[in-house]
């Protein structure tokens, strides 16, 4: 519709009268491709507008100056014709984002807000309501792949548009927005017949297309706010802010013309409260055009730029600039403030809270910017703003502020030792990425000039590549330059933060969180401003590396998700240990520890959150799920925001045992009682070995050999510290240590046996322990920690258990049937005290032989091995160091506390090497 006379002689009238204007002149005034400059071309006809905007301002400020003398207020003369715009401080811009104006509820929350902001005059930018421009988009995609049900899609936009408006506006005001709907629904269908048509879309004409979901809102709301007694305009931002392509997918904003549209805008349109259309622009061919996605924010910050704002607040769904992207990293923190370099940087690598491009304009003018959830309006927010130098506050902060990532990135190396020294080369493979229009993210070159690797959006890379190769074709075929390689599916981590500059070792940190998790860096990058550090990770490692650097950072806990493998007695008793003390660790030793799963060999728990330690069994029961142990790791390692996982395996299972070397290669830590794996097929070991050795993944299995006895690390920090192992020896079994210990008198092996099994100290089934091979298991254990290359094979085992009764089926039966041999255990007793010694059942790994075995010894009485009480093991190392005088380890080896205490301290140790303070 052309812009008749009618409407111009309308709008001074309402002007002179210093009325607010009718929802009616607006729609008078809106616009299509077609008539778009005509209607522009409106305030140039008419300086009266100006004049009666300069008088009403001029009174403001007059009144002003009574309220307060600190506001600061500049008189901005730009216009030829010597128009003065009072700009300053009373101006107050707030934006609000798609979710905020989602539903019609929401769109009265956002006039709520308004009306109570008590700023003299109010600049509303407005989103389009949420979901509503990938809508528009859509309309555009499957029209031009001429998909019919565009049409159907149309209707659905404009059934959302008609229903929100008939719960918020009623008699004529809704009226002559659903006319104004009715007619921009029809124009679309019409674009859109012609995009099916052609079967292709222009940038102007999708941008014109997208962009109606913002005029909408700012209608609404605009009727909204009067309705409620606001004097208040909406303002199509097509008519003021002007941009010129700069790039792919990118604008630059023309200030000097935008303000000078601004002007006379606001000469036709003198209210204080304005609400206007965020996203959309034009170009200075008065073509309409968009901010680009998400570009609302930048809508604001120029706004807010123009009017020289006290504030701009940009309305959200969050409570501020979180240390990382929220929805990533459930730890993540609000920060209270940001610099603008700081929030540029963020938002420029990839946290969406904020368009890269809002901080600028605002900048320039030392305008805060101010990021609020609409939801939760008792927190702060964050304050976007020039830093305070030396506030003490300040130093206490972390050097690094925040986290974010880009996803959808690939790399791309270009190599040649005939790079380096040549000048231009650089230029040239830069020169020829941006022939093709592609965005670089990040740079990295190695000093010696040798490859030059950085980093483009994956949809973009195969077009650089082969610009690459076309342009490098003759160096490529010459063998100046070796390859262009491309690496996909990257993503790009950067830490922000502006003390990073003047903190060393933050990038030692960084890495070193990194390594520690087990993620593997692809290209390093920082910049000499050193605002960021960044680093090119695979794709599939993104959110870990995430969470691992920002636990690093900002979590000063070692924050660790457990999953607990087999509760039966043992497991049951860590379980318990750790509802017990998890309280301390957290608070004294800043170790926070996470059950994120518990399974047995039926039934599994998983869990988001903790697991609640003091009603876990319940749990089990009540939540518990068939248990899968692939699922249940899945879970544990993957399905939450803990970057380091540990699983403990409390079974003697084999299956289980096979899978550490799966999760050692997945940069799970393993920590366990369980011999089966270290006590297993040789090669197998030493693949596990090897594994960790390579990687940051620990093993820990200190309770396989003497339970909480410090037996495995004894043995490691001796041989770490260049001692030489020449032979341990030891009563590994707590069990047969406790038989031999009460063997003595008149007493008889079956009655001593019975006793044992009576007070819960053998297996079911005593003749496990008293077959010897659980002993063997453990020498097996320490003979290879100490570098012996044997099997399990190669271990003589003298088993107690007579030959006759190794064959019969139940326990009952061998225990009736054991005292036949009581006998011969008798006599070897007797002929071992004739001699004076004690008879004891121990194992031996003879360093300097090269072997093991396990038999039934006779010591001295006055040797420490006859000294034992209970069911103790003793364990004697002799080494170089201590020949004459074994170092002697002694004290409760089996039961299930110490057995669980011992695995609590492999866990702690854990802690420790993830960086827990000592
Ligand atoms: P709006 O529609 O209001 O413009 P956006 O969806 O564009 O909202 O931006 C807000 C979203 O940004 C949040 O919901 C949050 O999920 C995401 N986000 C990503 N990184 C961060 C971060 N570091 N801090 C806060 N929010 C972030
Ligand atoms: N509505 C636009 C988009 O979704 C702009 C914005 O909301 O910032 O991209
Ligand atoms: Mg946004």
């Amino acid at each position: 519709m052309a812009l008749s006379a009618a409407s111009i002689s309308n709008a001074s009238r309402t002007l002179s009268s210093s009325t607010t204007f009718s929802p009616l002149n607006n729609s008078s005034k809106k616009i299509s491709p077609s008539h778009f400059s005509s209607s522009l071309s409106l305030a140039h006809r008419s300086s009266l507008f100006r004049r009666s905007f300069v008088s009403q301002w001029g009174r403001r400020e007059s009144l002003r100056g009574h309220v307060s003398s600190s506001v600061k207020a500049v008189l901005v003369d730009e216009s030829k014709e010597k128009v003065k715009v009072l700009k300053g401080d009373m101006w107050s811009v707030h934006k609000f984002g798609g979710t905020c104006v989602g539903s019609s509820e929401r769109i009265k929350n956002v006039a709520d807000i308004i009306l109570k902001d008590s700023s003299e005059g109010k600049l509303v930018v407005v989103s389009a309501m949420s979901k509503v421009t990938d809508m528009m988009y859509d309309l555009i995609n499957k029209a031009q792949s001429r998909d019919d049900s565009y049409l159907s899609a149309v209707d659905a936009v404009f059934e959302k548009h008609r229903l929100t408006a008939m719960d918020l506006i009623d008699g004529d005001d809704l009226a002559s927005f659903l006319s104004r709907l009715h007619h921009d629904i029809n124009n679309l269908k019409a674009m859109l017949r012609a995009i099916y048509i052609a079967g292709h879309a222009t940038e102007s004409f999708s941008d014109f297309v997208v962009g109606h979901g913002e005029l909408w809102t700012a209608q609404m709301l605009s009727y909204v706010v009067r309705k409620n007694g606001q004097d208040c305009e909406w303002m199509d931002t097509r008519e003021v802010l002007i941009v010129n392509p700069s790039g792919s997918h990118q604008v630059d904003p023309d200030f000097v013309e935008s303000e000078k549209r601004l002007e006379e805008w606001f000469s036709r349109h003198p209210s204080k409260t304005i609400v206007a259309t965020g996203f959309i622009a034009s170009t200075p061919q008065n073509i309409p055009t968009t901010l680009k996605r998400d570009g609302s924010d930048f809508s604001a910050s120029i706004i807010g730029a123009m009017l020289r704002a006290h504030q701009v607040t940009i309305w959200t769904d969050v409570d501020g600039i979180y240390s990382a992207d929220p929805r990533k990293v459930s730890e993540a923190v609000i920060l209270r403030t940001l610099s603008y370099q700081e929030a540029w940087e963020m938002s420029y690598f990839g946290a969406n809270v904020l368009h890269p491009r809002t901080i600028l304009p605002v900048m320039r003018h030392d305008i805060p910017i101010m990021i609020r959830n609409i939801f939760n309006l008792s927190a702060p927010g964050t304050m976007i703003c020039r830093p305070a130098e030396n506030e003490d506050g300040q130093k206490l902060e972390s050097p690094v502020k925040g986290f974010a990532t880009i996803d959808n990135v690939a790399l791309v190396n270009v190599e040649g030792t005939g790079m380096a020294g040549v000048p231009g080369t650089a230029s040239a493979i830069f020169g020829a990425v941006k022939d093709v229009g592609a965005n670089v993210i990040m740079i990295s070159q190695a000093s010696s000039e040798h490859s030059v690797c950085f980093a483009v959006p994956e949809s973009e890379v195969t077009a650089v590549a082969e610009a690459l190769k076309s342009r490098f074709h003759e160096a490529l075929n010459a063998g100046r330059i070796s390859q262009v390689a491309v690496i996909h599916n990257c993503s790009i981590l950067a830490a922000v933060g502006q003390k990073m500059a003047s903190t060393p070792g933050v990038s030692a940190t960084l890495f070193n969180a990194l390594a520690k998790a087990n993620i593997n860096v692809r290209a390093i990058a920082q910049g000499c401003s050193e605002y960021n550090i960044t680093v090119v990770i695979k794709r599939e490692d993104c959110i870990r590396a995430l969470r691992a650097v920002h636990s690093r950072f900002y979590l000063s806990k070692t924050t660790i998700a457990m999953g607990i493998i087999g509760p039966g007695l043992i497991g049951a008793t860590l379980l318990d240990q750790l509802r017990d003390q998890a309280a301390v660790l957290k608070e004294d030793f800043n170790i926070d520890l996470r059950v994120m799963g518990i399974t047995g060999s039926r039934a599994m728990l998983l869990s988001d959150v903790e697991i609640d330690l003091s009603n876990w069994r319940e749990l089990v029961k009540d939540k518990g799920e068939v248990a899968d142990l692939e699922k249940f790791t899945q879970h544990v390692h993957v399905n939450h925001f803990i970057p380091n996982t540990v699983l403990v395996d409390c079974t003697a299972d084999s299956s289980v045992a096979s899978c550490y070397h799966d999760w050692l290669r997945r940069g799970i830590h393993v920590i366990t009682p369980n011999k089966k794996a270290n006590s297993g097929p040789l090669d197998q070991y030493l693949k596990l070995r090897a594994l960790q050795r390579q990687s940051y993944t620990h093993y820990f299995y200190e309770a396989t050999v003497g339970a909480g006895l410090p037996i495995v690390s004894t043995l490691r920090g001796l041989l770490e510290t260049g001692d030489k192992i020449l032979r341990i020896e030891g009563i590994f079994s707590g069990t047969l240590s406790y038989i031999f210990n009460n063997f003595i008198g008149t007493r008889s092996f079956s009655d001593v046996v019975a006793e044992a099994k009576q007070a819960g100290y053998t297996e079911p089934d005593p003749r496990d322990d008293l077959s010897g091979t659980d002993v063997a298991r453990k020498v097996i254990i320490l003979a290879r920690e100490s570098g012996l290359k044997l099997e399990l094979s190669d271990i003589p085992v003298q088993s107690l258990v007579p030959q006759p009764l190794r064959a019969i089926a139940s326990a009952e039966e061998f225990m009736q049937q054991l005292p036949k041999f009581d006998n011969e255990m008798a006599r070897v007793r007797q002929e071992a005290e004739d001699a004076g010694d004690v008879l004891r059942y121990v194992g031996v790994v003879d360093a300097v032989s090269e072997e093991g075995r396990v038999e039934l010894q006779r010591y001295k009485k006055d040797h420490p091995f006859a000294q034992l009480s209970g069911s103790d093991n003793i364990i004697a190392f002799t080494t170089t160091r201590y020949k004459e005088q074994p170092l002697i380890v002694r004290g409760p080896g089996a039961g299930a506390q110490v057995t669980a205490g011992g695995i609590f301290s492999d866990i702690l140790r854990l802690a420790s090497y993830l960086g827990a303070p000592s």
